[in-house]
């Protein structure tokens, strides 16, 4: 190709992409109010418009009330029946399968165990065959599918081939899972950490993806996060921001971490080590309101709003635990909010939902910040809910940022 012709592409990508993002923010909208908008020739928009038409991008529906009985404007559309992706979201234990319309609209999915014994070879195979027979039976055209979005925990090679180090759900290291889900499925195949795909499945739900500065955190089974700028991830110089949770906060004789590493953010933080932190503890006198919340079950299936129950109920050293998570992690937060000033931190997970958990964050978070940080500290509108289309989400983002062209 020419440079000149590359020129010619990039413009024409550029504008798709432009119109693409216009329509799924705003809905339908006139051919002249896109050109108004994107300040482009009412000439070129016609000529991008009628493309995208054609190839069943975009799509006319009914009459812009209000125009000139003359020549009433025509509203275009997003056509979000026109593709869809599939997605694999892998967690510790279980992944979910999945599909979604180009609008992120879930067509299936379904959560399935990963047995833990199996090479990654096999649960790869395993989720490959299940992921076919869901396509067959819910009647997916193949012709319709983008591509097969993989989102997992861990590390991942910059160019998107290898799981580096899973934390936990495969046993092998510098695994090409990239190569193998495309052996297997025929799909071409894009591969993210988790928590980016969660974030990009936030800003594609929020549709606010113009904020100069936003950052996403994940309390799970351990600490992740994700730092935007202007609507694109950062993904720092080793493809590792922002691993938040393998901050080191204790120097010597800290916990064990998946990482490899010890005294890891997470190891104190997260909800699991909360978790853990309250069972290592426990006894009558040590803790007995958890005490008596343990007599109604076993250890096993204590959880972690047991743990905050307790805590906020007056067990001392089960609120002391609490608040030096809550502590620890909010430190962590500050430092973030005065080295990259954020406008907005989002928080996602289950934790959350916890009311008790929440306001002792938010009360930390507000100590010792200046009042020129306007940062917005908030739980996710669709906490709980991106998981399932989080992976299929990261092809169709990539889809829409090439405005639709190969
Ligand atoms: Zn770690």
């Amino acid at each position: 190709m020419t440079h000149e012709n590359k020129n010619m592409l990039d413009v024409k990508r550029t504008n798709r992409r432009a119109v693409l993002r216009l329509l799924q923010k705003q809905g339908a909208m006139s051919r002249k109010q896109l050109a108004k908008q994107l300040e482009l020739t009412p000439a070129a928009i016609t000529k991008i418009v009628g493309e995208m038409i054609e190839e069943g991008l975009l799509a006319e529906g009914a009459k812009l009330p209000g125009s000139s009985a003359g020549r009433r404007e025509i509203l275009v559309y997003s056509n979000y029946k026109a593709y869809c992706a599939l997605g694999i979201f892998l967690e510790l234990n279980h992944a979910i399968l999945s599909a979604v319309w180009l609008d992120g609209r879930v067509i299936m999915s379904e959560k399935v165990a990963l047995d833990k014994t199996n090479t990654a070879d096999e649960i790869i195979d395993g989720l490959s065959q299940r992921l076919l027979d869901l396509v067959e039976q819910y009647d997916i055209e193949k012709e319709k599918v983008l591509g097969l979005g993989v989102a997992i925990r861990g590390v991942i090679s910059t160019d998107g081939q290898i799981s580096y180090n899973s934390f936990g759900i495969f046993r092998e290291r510098n695994y090409p899972i990239t190569r193998r889900l495309e052996e297997k499925t025929g799909f071409p195949v894009h591969l993210a950490n988790n928590v980016r795909a969660m974030f990009l499945a936030q800003i594609f739900s929020e549709k606010d993806r113009d904020l100069d500065a936003q950052f996403f955190l994940r309390c799970e089974y351990g600490i992740g996060a994700s730092l935007v700028f202007n609507g694109k991830i950062w993904y720092g110089s080793t493809g590792q921001c922002s691993e938040m949770g393998h901050i080191p906060v204790i120097r010597r004789g800290g916990k064990s971490c998946n990482c490899g590493k010890s005294g890891c953010l997470e190891t104190i933080a997260s909800p699991l080590a909360i978790q853990q932190d309250a069972i290592h503890i426990l006894s009558e006198e040590n803790t007995p309101i958890l005490w008596r919340i343990c007599s109604r079950k076993t250890v096993e299936q204590l959880e972690i709003d047991d743990v905050l129950d307790a805590a906020r109920n007056g067990d001392e050293k089960v609120a002391q635990i609490v608040d030096n998570a809550v502590m620890t992690l909010s430190n962590a937060l500050k430092n973030l909010i005065y080295i990259v000033d954020p406008r907005k931190i989002i928080l996602y997970g289950r934790i959350f939902e916890n009311r008790y958990y929440l306001s002792k964050l938010l009360a930390e978070m507000g100590e010792g910040v200046d009042i020129n940080h306007e940062v917005i500290v908030e739980k996710s509108k669709y906490n709980l809910r991106l998981e399932e289309k989080s992976a299929g989400l990261v092809v169709i983002e990539h889809f829409l940022d090439q405005g639709a062209l190969p």
